[in-house]
């Protein structure tokens, strides 16, 4: 199962394990936010610390992307 990673406004990215033929989340599960889902591999954007967005909690989990 594929593993989509999104970015929600309020929690930062988190990844969600998803069918192919599921439709992409449009909320956040944990606060109903409207999320993005984030394209990874190659594109060059990278969300995590531009700044242009205001996290209130840092999380140190180290999941950020290797590639
Ligand atoms: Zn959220």
């Amino acid at each position: 199962m594929p593993t989509y990673v999104y970015r929600c406004m309020k929690c930062g990215k988190f990844e969600v394990s998803q069918q192919i033929t599921d439709k992409p989340l449009e909320r956040c599960p944990t606060c109903q936010e409207p999320v993005k889902r984030v394209i990874s591999g190659g594109s060059g954007v990278i969300y995590k610390t531009n700044g242009f967005y205001i996290t209130d909690h840092k999380d140190k989990k180290g999941s950020h992307a290797a590639s």
